[in-house]
């Protein structure tokens, strides 16, 4: 008696996958590489395996994890989901999926960067505008009062997460920001030049 096995439900060696499968874990978040897209900070992850392991990374950038197709945190809810057809398993996933993409949308809603423009205020006046510090959970109404003390002008915040320097003060910043706070690492500060306001 032959039942028919939906090949979804077949449990071995899957077509297009490598085999043996080795874990390999990853050097930011100490998980499973599969695991890294639901980790706030995947972008260090990537990094990591970009320096570490480049064929891993590599490979998913592809698109492909290896373990049948579960990519990409919206599609592995789907792809569980459909793949335990019992309803049991199935509610369960999908609660799991759920959860998992809201931490990756929350992440996608605020990437962390700071921009700093220049605009034209009148005829020889410019100011410096700085965004994004707030991605980084900093006080505005602090930085704004920092900046005014280093530059010795005003410095205010004019908006969510803008603060606006009377002067060019873009180049110091670049040095500024860093310094003052670690965690913002030049690279997540964008020149964005001179702007129209
Ligand atoms: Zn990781």
């Amino acid at each position: 008696m032959a039942t028919e096995i939906p090949e979804r439900l077949i449990i071995g060696p899957k077509e297009g996958v490598t085999y043996p499968l080795t874990v390999a874990y990853c050097g930011n978040c100490s998980m499973p590489l599969e695991y890294c897209e639901y980790y706030p900070d995947y972008e260090k992850c990537k990094q990591w395996l970009e320096k570490n392991l480049p064929a891993e990374f590599e490979r998913m950038k592809m698109g492909g994890t290896g373990d049948g197709g579960a990519t990409g945190a919206g599609n592995a809810a789907n792809a569980s989901g459909e793949a335990a057809d019992g309803d049991e398993t199935k509610k369960t996933q999908k609660r799991g999926g759920k959860g998992i993409m809201k931490t990756k949308k929350t992440k996608d809603d605020t990437p962390k960067k700071v921009c700093l423009s220049r605009s034209a205020r009148g005829k020889r006046k410019s100011v410096t505008v700085v965004t994004g510090l707030a991605t980084f959970d900093i006080d505005l109404k602090l930085a704004a009062k920092f900046f005014g003390t280093k530059f010795a002008c005003g410095s205010s915040v004019t908006g969510d997460d803008e603060i606006v320097i009377q002067g060019d003060v873009k180049d110091e910043l670049f040095d500024i920001i860093p310094e003052k706070w670690p965690e913002i690492d030049e690279d997540y500060i964008d020149d964005l030049g001179d702007q129209k306001r």
